[in-house]
């Protein structure tokens, strides 16, 4: 295994990740719908133990590779590798996982304690056996009373919970998660999140959740697997995917981001408007002259002690200001960049600090070591046709 690629488990990456040893494997995996190109050469070895999030716009292909990796749909070519065994052609019921859908999948004429005992018949258990089992995943979902009724008396996160809880019953060596979240509203969405990833710990059950929410995957996962038109865009820790996207697809996905064009003057150094500026990022060598897309998050925009934290800096004046409680994005027009207006976030203490309202001027820092660039390629298309 190369030490270069972050696909593999992190166990054999970054030198301070949690250790995790390989336990699912997949290497070439693609599928192909008619002349449709879905997954291409997907390679990826997700940890023992490991949180991982498949995380990509509508039609990347990730829902496809989770039903690959339960025997669902089958790839045209590639080999998958659960726990040394080679699972590649095994139909799902030979497989060792359980799986959890967006739309809860209860049983309706069930009883909630028969659903959670759906997988656990016909395992040779007693009768008095499996109820403890039943009352143990009850305990376990938080609904230790909700034996008796049906799915239509639960609430849409009781259910879900009641799903994750089945899914689990048969103690598999994979959970697998398809947008298991989507279907609830946005506090039951932040409340379930947690309980799952603290489940997930206290089992330490290997974990695959599909979900195009990149603040769920930021916030659960131990790593997320950034997809685009079927091919794995980028592997990393939350803070690596953020911090240092590596590409402009992934700095633009993950989390809010200004993209201006600007130029590039060599070394280092690159001009937006009249602006010039200093990008301590690590970016491919662009000759001067080129073309470039500038990503600044709205975080990127210093207020404070500005001269001594970065030499990037620059008079403004607010446009607009959005409210949003604990901060604020302001919208404001930068000097000698008149032409791209930027959105920049400000924490509502520091607002008030400040007494910035509609019309005031302040001096911003761009800090160095957060600007992303990268090559133009529709200007640089351009310029060559
Ligand atoms: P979403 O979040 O919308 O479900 P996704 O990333 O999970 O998106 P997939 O469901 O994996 O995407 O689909 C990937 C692509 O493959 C899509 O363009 C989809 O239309 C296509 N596709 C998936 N299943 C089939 C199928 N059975 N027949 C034809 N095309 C399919």
């Amino acid at each position: 295994m190369s030490q270069q690629n972050p696909c593999l488990a992190p166990s054999d990456t970054p030198p301070n990740a949690p250790y995790f040893k390989p336990y699912l494997t997949l290497e070439n995996i693609s599928k192909s719908f008619g002349n449709f190109h879905a997954l291409r050469d997907i390679n990826l070895s997700v940890g023992e133990g490991e949180f991982v999030c498949f995380l990509g716009p509508s039609g990347c292909g990730k829902t496809t590779l989770l039903r690959i990796i339960a025997g669902l749909e089958s790839q045209n070519q590639g080999r998958i590798t659960q726990a040394g065994k080679d699972i590649s052609w095994l139909p799902p019921i030979r497989r060792d996982y359980g799986i959890v859908f967006q739309s809860y999948a209860l049983f309706p004429n069930l009883t909630i304690a028969d659903n959670v005992a759906y997988g656990l018949v016909n395992r040779g258990q007693s009768r008095s056996a499996t109820a403890a089992r039943v009352q143990e995943l009850l305990a376990l979902a938080g609904l230790p009373d909700s034996g008796k009724k049906f799915p239509g008396q639960l609430s849409g996160g009781q259910q879900q919970r009641i799903a994750l809880v089945r899914a689990l019953a048969t103690s598999p060596g994979l959970l697998l998660l398809d947008e298991p979240l989507s279907a609830l509203d946005a506090l039951e969405r932040v409340r379930l999140r947690s309980e799952i990833r603290q489940l997930q710990q206290r089992l330490g059950v290997t974990t695959i959740m599909v979900t195009h929410d990149q603040e769920e995957a930021l916030t659960m996962a131990d790593r997320i697997i950034v997809m685009n038109h079927g091919v794995i865009e980028q592997c990393g820790s939350p803070q690596d995917i953020y911090l240092q996207p590596g590409s402009p697809f992934v700095a633009s996905f993950v989390g809010k981001v200004n993209i201006l064009r600007g130029v590039s003057l060599g070394d280092g150094r690159f001009r937006v408007g009249l602006m010039e500026f200093r990008c301590e990022t690590k970016v491919d060598h662009i000759p001067a002259g080129q073309p470039v897309k500038v990503y600044l998050r709205p975080e990127d925009f210093v207020a404070r002690a500005v001269e001594q934290r970065t030499h990037n800096h620059t008079m403004a004046e607010v446009k607009k200001i959005e409210f949003l409680g604990a901060f604020s994005y302001l919208t404001v027009v930068l000097e000698g960049m008149e032409q791209q207006p930027v959105v920049a976030s400000m924490s509502l203490n520091l607002l008030k600090e400040l007494g910035l309202v509609v019309g005031s001027k302040l001096r911003y820092g761009l800090l160095p070591e957060r600007i992303r660039v990268y090559r133009d390629q529709e200007q640089c298309q351009t310029v060559a046709a």
